[in-house]
């Protein structure tokens, strides 16, 4: 039965192929590295990745080096294919690139092929977090970066700080062969999606599930499966897909959380994912919800 629940494979923004080399990462090494005929540079811009159809826009690192970059400048992602190096960098300056080479992985991520949606959604998590941790949690003096981007140690007390992945909990609401979704203040119309909720500390996945699906919609859930997950870069999520058993089909909204949450068929899900009916906007091919409610619909009833 629970092998029935497969996603597409691989989940979007997964399945990178790159090595992240950690034992590569001295100063003298990294050098060596950029100077590599066969190593290459991905580009971003304030979150958006520079594409090239379905790859990713690549430049050689020593051009790139020089121009104007935000903090902290190349980054070494690792080794892809052959170990050719691979870095990125975001530019401070877009109007160097190609018109319209900047695409927005959360609208238009479906545009690129799987290793590069990957490699660009890891390259955007991690410059997100050097964005926001220049400074030391412990003492509050400048952080730096340091081993080619995968950390930052403070200049005062030498404290060391990692890219952080913060886990949510995404879970598909079933009962009676159907699916509770909900739909959030804002969202466009129509559009419904899976429930979801950061796990909080002290709890397991099935609490943070249970706790949520409890405050949201006031439904009982237990049973909890899980299926498969995903990083989601905007900016740092381990989103983990659940499917949860409701005790029965009662909906209490949380109105400050959710506009809507509704029951929907597993014939209306069909129709939607067949696109010969419209009981609601399925979520994009690139979200977890998305690749959740296609494993259901995949699944045995029952
Ligand atoms: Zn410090």
């Amino acid at each position: 039965m629970d092998n029935d629940f497969m996603p597409d494979c691989p989940i979007p923004f997964a399945g990178s192929q790159v090595d992240f080399a950690e034992l590569h990462r001295s100063e003298a090494k990294l050098a060596e590295l950029q100077a590599e005929s066969r190593a290459s540079t991905i580009l971003l811009h304030k979150g958006q990745v520079a594409s090239d159809g379905p790859q990713l826009l690549r430049a050689a690192p020593a051009q790139v080096a020089a121009l104007p970059l935000y903090d902290p400048g190349l980054i070494f992602l690792g080794f892809e294919g052959d170990g050719d190096p691979v870095f990125a960098a975001s530019l401070r300056d877009d109007s160097l690139l190609p018109p319209d080479a900047l695409i927005d992985l959360r609208l238009q991520g479906h545009r690129l092929a799987a290793d590069a949606l990957a490699l660009a959604g890891r390259a955007r998590s991690i410059f997100d977090w050097h964005r926001t941790h220049p400074f030391c949690a412990q003492c509050g003096q400048a952080t730096v970066s340091s081993e080619g981007g995968a950390k930052r140690v403070c200049g005062a007390c030498e404290t060391e700080h990692f890219p952080r992945v913060n886990p949510v909990v995404i879970f598909l609401i079933e009962h009676e062969d159907s699916v509770l979704l909900g739909r959030g203040h804002g969202w466009p119309p129509g559009f419904y999606s899976a429930l979801a909720g950061f796990v909080s500390p002290g709890e397991t996945i099935e609490e943070a599930a249970s706790r949520e699906g409890l405050e949201e919609v006031g439904a009982v859930l237990s049973g909890h499966r899980y299926l498969f997950c995903q990083p989601w870069p905007f900016p740092s999520q381990l989103m983990i897909g659940l499917v949860s058993q409701a005790r029965d089909k009662r909906v209490t909204i949380d109105k400050k959380e959710l506009e809507d949450a509704r029951w929907f068929s597993r014939a209306d899900v069909s129709a939607v994912f067949s696109k010969t009916g419209e009981a609601f906007m399925r979520p994009p091919r690139t979200t977890i919800a998305h690749q959740l409610l296609k494993a259901w619909l995949g699944s045995a009833s029952g």
